[in-house]
């Protein structure tokens, strides 16, 4: 699985349409304090369907459409696509390139779409669980997180083993069939 492409328009800092592509390797993202590095990454993971703003750094989701400048009007919506190859069958859907986009309008509407066509936000969870990209993952190593596996509890070190073993597509669906 290969993350090839991050696209942002209206998210947090990034008012201008913004295409960061991914090569084989290690991509490093250099910059001054607050020039937007870690927008990148909360970018990644609010596509990955994250619903808690904290985790996010804001107070209300809103906070995650670009808020204006003393130049720039704000904008009204914030978009934010991921493109990941999947030659490697990864994920067990039939393309060889995944995109998955998530957008937000300041009226609170929000919308998730897998290859361009609309999908609920459980579809994007369901595709990314067990893969260890979800945002229950591991792939996504916050500052603060080290911290937090090693000062966690069992359970919620459990959790992050049970993601790892590829087994909370199944707890999700046996919590789901419980509910009906
Ligand atoms: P550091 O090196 O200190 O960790 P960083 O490069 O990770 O910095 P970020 O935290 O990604 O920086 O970016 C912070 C910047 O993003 C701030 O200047 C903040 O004003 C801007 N920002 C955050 N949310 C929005 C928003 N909704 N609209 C416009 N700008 C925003
Ligand atoms: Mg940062």
């Amino acid at each position: 699985m290969h993350l090839k492409r991050l696209e942002i328009f209206g998210f947090k800092s990034f008012a201008d349409k913004t295409n960061l592509e991914f090569k084989n390797g290690i991509t490093a993202i250099v910059g001054p304090n607050g020039s937007g590095k870690s927008n990148v990454s909360d970018a990644i993971k609010w596509v990955l369907g994250e619903q808690k703003i904290k985790t996010l750094r804001g107070s209300k989701m809103e906070d995650v459409i670009f808020s204006g400048t003393e130049a720039r009007k704000p904008l009204g919506v914030a978009e934010v696509s991921l493109i990941i190859d999947n030659h490697s069958g990864s994920f067990p859907i039939e393309y060889s390139e995944i995109s998955v986009t998530r957008r937000l309008y300041r009226s609170g509407e929000s919308e998730y779409y897998i290859n361009k066509s609309p999908c609920r936000l459980k579809d994007v969870l369901d595709l990314f669980a067990d893969t260890g990209l979800g945002k229950e993952g591991y792939s996504i190593i916050g500052q603060g997180k080290i911290d937090h596996i090693v000062s966690s509890n069992s359970q919620e070190r459990r959790l992050l083993i049970e993601e790892a073993a590829g087994i909370v597509k199944f707890k999700n669906r046996k919590l789901e069939s419980q509910r009906k």
